[in-house]
């Protein structure tokens, strides 16, 4: 690991990139799902969350095989009478 700070891409802060663990949700295949303690990089100022490549991969992976680790969420969508 080398210890060079990637400029937020959505802001113009300096400050670097705090690695955190958070709740990812990604819709796949009308599903959602719900990935808990995923390792991302979070912009201090702006909040932003980035996510390297393999790790994006991997939940790509376990979505793909259904692992039991998963808890697909139903969403339900509700449309208001105008
Ligand atoms: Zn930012």
């Amino acid at each position: 690991m080398n210890n060079r700070i990637y400029p937020c891409e959505f802001c113009d802060t300096e400050q670097e990139q705090v690695e955190q663990r958070v709740t990812l949700t990604m819709q796949r295949n009308g599903r959602w799902y719900i990935f808990e303690n995923v390792p991302a990089k979070v912009c201090p100022n702006c909040g932003h969350r980035y996510y390297d490549g393999p790790t994006l991969l991997r939940l790509e992976q376990m979505i793909r095989d259904n692992s039991d680790d998963l808890r697909p969420v139903e969403a339900w969508a509700f449309s208001l009478p105008t």
